[in-house]
């Protein structure tokens, strides 16, 4: 891809005075960029082999408040360095800022020792347990998102309502209105090309104002990557248009959320697909069917992982929105937790439609390739394809509704304890519990509404 550099293709840019700043940045709790900006004679010099952050930010919540609590940093332990290692396998140039490269980074102790609570190291983890197993994992995250003619300070002086998109009608797979926002979208498929990224194609989704990305599939670690610089890239793109992005889970009542469905596939070492075997019913494999009937086995316990937020938890709220209420799976249906895509075909893959635009794509993938290897070492039966309404059924397997509940799937998931380590796994149970503390004691908008005078 044109994008992607080495070290020695960026030293030639350098020389050229094509390139001066190299952005060096981790990926945080909630799927962030976070980082330095170097200048590029620097990172050649240096900054190309390790620098260091303040090991307070794999603790934070999204405000950044340093939360008290947890084992890998605290106010006690005085709140030390990390070691952020760039991988240059992730080099590239980001075309929409001036002569700007970016580099993402492994974050270690000062031995190089990896992090096991850092996100990036959490779903290496994973894919290296596939790995001994000669399987290789593809994933494909679609992101979805509301696009406003508002700027994120004049969203802010709004209170964050009545906010104008930039269409006023649904526009699901609409030309016209899409036409309306190619400016914007244009932009933001060639810049992501010109960063290394595949893109297939945007289109116009089920709200007003309302838009997805989609990029070709790609090694599960890649693709976190991808999707990482994609959503931090897509927002500074809408931010240099004068535009704000939103990928809450749902920002509005009356508007559809946003979601990443995610489809994902085994693929052997020499690149065979594993998932497939064209004598099976609907070409799916015993392997296959395993791995998918893990993911509905423990769908409830990774769900933490696909809707981290409060937020993410009021997209499952409302039927007949897209958004699946029920982990089942279906041939090709939409209203399914989990559906079955590219029958009989090398393209035969599973797409979990349960998180939200808001998950973290590290912690996301790594839950889901947990579950589904969980599948595969149990050798576990696949249930029956589900058909018909899934949000009208009844007496089938729910997701967790709120918060709360999907806290304590995850807290009591022996499933996720094994394959994330119990540390680690606490680590996200306690930045979940910080989450649902900080809302619980908040006094919303509604509730004012509804009490100050009737109350
Ligand atoms: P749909 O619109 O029905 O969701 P698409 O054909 O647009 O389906 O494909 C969705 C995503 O699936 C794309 O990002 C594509 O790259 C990805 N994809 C295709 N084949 C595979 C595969 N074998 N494994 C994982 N993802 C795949």
């Amino acid at each position: 891809m044109p994008g992607n550099l080495t070290l020695a293709g960026l030293k030639d840019k350098a020389e050229r005075g094509e390139i001066d700043t190299v952005i060096v940045a981790m990926v945080d709790m909630q799927g962030r960029l976070i980082g330095k900006r170097f200048h590029v004679q620097n990172f050649l010099d240096t900054a190309h082999a390790e620098t260091h952050c303040c090991n307070y930010l794999l603790t934070v919540d999204i405000d950044m408040e340093p939360v008290p609590g947890y084992k890998a940093a605290s106010w006690s332990k005085g709140y030390g360095d990390f070691t952020i290692v760039p991988d240059m396998e992730t080099l590239r140039v980001i075309p929409w800022l001036p002569a700007t490269a970016l580099v993402l980074c492994d974050v270690t102790d000062h031995h190089h020792h990896p992090q096991p609570h850092s996100p990036r190291q959490i779903l290496k983890r994973q894919v290296d347990r596939l790995a001994e197993k000669g399987m290789k994992p593809f994933m494909a995250s679609e992101l979805e998102f509301y696009l406003f003619d508002e700027t994120y300070e004049s969203a802010a002086e709004m209170g964050f309502v009545n906010l104008k998109t930039t269409n006023g009608y649904i526009e699901d797979y609409g030309i016209l209105a899409t036409t309306k926002v190619e400016d914007t979208m244009r932009a933001m498929r060639n810049g992501l090309h010109g960063a290394g990224i595949i893109v297939e194609n945007s289109k116009g989704e089920w709200g007003a104002g309302q838009e997805e990305m989609n990029v070709r599939y790609a090694e599960a670690v890649a693709m976190a990557d991808d999707h990482s610089v994609m959503k931090n890239g897509m927002k500074e793109i809408a931010f240099l248009q004068g535009k704000a992005i939103t990928f809450m889970a749902k920002y509005a009542l009356d508007r559809a959320g946003n979601s990443c469905h995610v489809h994902q596939s085994l693929w052997s070492m020499d690149g065979k697909p594993l998932f497939l075997d064209e004598s099976a019913p609907s070409g799916m494999s015993a392997l296959m069917r395993s791995y998918m009937a893990g993911l509905l086995t423990h769908a409830r316990e990774i769900t933490l992982f696909l809707a981290p937020y409060i937020n993410s938890y009021k997209r499952f709220q409302q039927t007949g929105t897209f958004a699946p209420t029920k982990a089942v799976w279906s041939h090709d249906n939409r209203t399914a937790g989990f559906r079955l895509v590219g029958d009989g075909s090398k393209a035969i893959r599973v797409e979990c439609r349960i998180g939200g635009a808001d998950l973290n794509p590290y912690l996301a993938f790594a839950a889901m390739l947990a579950a589904g290897q969980s599948g595969i070492e149990q050798k576990l039966e696949l249930e029956e394809a589900f058909s018909g309404d899934a949000y009208g059924s009844s007496g089938v397997r729910e997701v967790p509704k709120t918060l709360r509940e999907a806290i304590e799937a995850a807290r009591n998931s022996d499933m996720l304890k094994s394959a994330f380590g119990e540390e680690v796994l606490e680590h996200y149970i306690h930045a979940a519990e910080w989450e649902q503390y900080e809302y619980d004691r908040r006094i919303t908008d509604w509730e004012l509404k509804r009490g100050f005078e009737r109350s």
